[in-house]
């Protein structure tokens, strides 16, 4: 009989498959719970201090994902016929769904997002609309950090403090969506409210990094939270006894900040491993969080994907832009082991494919380089 090997499954394709751990299953399990529409939810009203006390502001609402807070933003911040400025890879722009559009009747002005997740400043200040009955009303801008689709790099606190000064001078209201805060702050080793000191309103994730099963947190004013419940409500996201959610975000706080640490560490490993595998391109120096972006030249990136699943039981992504891109983000239930054992994967897989092509598409890539 053949011998089949087991391995355990590698989970790279997010930092959203993080599963509950027993610590955290407990805290649910004992959560002191309540009505959430009637006040009435302790749990959830210590989640919504703790976020807003992190993030140094006034209050807090919890709600179920990213997604949501970002639009519950967005519905409390502006009026139909206005217009915000973002990035255009951003993450509100291009994976929810057109909600501030299709819901709210909010238009998106997207400038270049930039190879840092950060966009010129001039381009924001151009796109500013002069106030004028012809044009849109622009109300708002929206930064993320860490930028998904820019390695997951943290915002650079100057950019941050040119885009405060931006939306003062201009009166715009400054949102940033900040889903992994947390890893920025990490990384920058700077306490978050220091990094969205001149924000308005933050969104922090509470299922990506820090490995709850569920929910985000909207902070900002007293005024812009009530607004934000009251359209929580009309969306259909007034929630009852949500307590044992929201304990599951308050463990995630409590334990898992500093576990972001390795998961950054881990990143670095994965993508220097990777940078020294002939075939693949992938720049650590690009990585300073949980993300890695790279290429497996001369092989299609779904074929990579397909055989690392089959063969290896290593699971990872496929960057949605830039086609053949590549993505694995490092979390909670990945080992250093699983890194090395990834590694080893992708150069098994790259050495098993037709040296000719390897070098073919090597000789190419280097042309599209110098071109580009
Ligand atoms: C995941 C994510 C969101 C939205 O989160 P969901 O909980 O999936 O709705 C928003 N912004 C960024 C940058 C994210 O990575």
């Amino acid at each position: 009989m053949r011998s089949v090997l087991v391995y355990r499954t590698v989970e790279l394709r997010s930092d959203t498959f993080t599963r509950p751990c027993d610590g955290m299953r407990k805290a649910m399990y004992n959560a002191e719970v309540g009505d959430v529409c009637y006040n009435e939810d302790k749990t959830v009203q210590r989640l919504e201090e703790a976020v807003a006390g992190l993030l140094g502001k006034e209050a807090g609402m919890f709600a179920a994902s990213g997604t949501m807070t970002n639009l519950l933003a967005l519905a409390a911040h502006c009026k139909r016929g206005d217009e915000i400025l973002l990035g255009h890879q951003n993450h509100i722009y291009n994976y929810e769904g057109g909600g501030a559009s299709a819901l709210l009747g909010v238009a998106f002005h997207p400038v270049a997002t930039l190879g840092d997740g950060t966009n010129r400043l001039s381009d924001l200040r151009e796109a500013i609309r002069d106030d004028d009955f012809h044009f849109a009303r622009t109300s708002l801008v929206a930064v993320e950090t860490t930028h998904n689709k820019a390695n997951g790099s943290p915002l650079p606190p100057s950019f941050m403090a040119e885009v405060g000064a931006l939306c003062r001078e201009h009166q715009l209201v400054f949102h940033v969506d900040g889903a992994r805060l947390m890893n920025a702050s990490v990384a920058l080793e700077m306490p978050a409210s220091e990094i969205v000191r001149e924000a308005d309103s933050v969104s922090l994730c509470l299922s990506k990094g820090l490995g709850a099963p569920i929910g985000s947190v909207l902070v900002g004013t007293h005024a812009i939270i009530k607004e934000a419940k009251r359209q929580r409500k009309v969306l259909g996201g007034g929630w009852r006894q949500a307590g044992s959610l929201a304990a599951a975000g308050l463990y995630a706080l409590e334990h898992n900040v500093p576990m972001l640490e390795r998961d950054h560490h881990n990143a670095q490993a994965l993508a220097t491993g990777f940078s020294q595998i002939p075939g693949v391109v992938c720049d650590p120096s690009c990585v300073s969080t949980n993300i890695v972006y790279f290429r497996v030249l001369g092989l299609p990136a779904g074929e990579v994907v397909r055989r690392l699943k089959e063969q290896y039981n290593v699971l990872l992504g496929i960057g949605a832009y830039r086609g053949d891109r590549l993505r694995a983000v490092t979390n909670l239930m990945v080992t250093e082991e699983d890194i090395a054992r990834t590694v080893r994967a992708v150069a098994e897989i790259v050495g098993r494919t037709n040296r000719e092509k390897v070098d073919r598409a090597c000789a190419g890539f280097k042309e599209t380089l110098l071109a580009g």
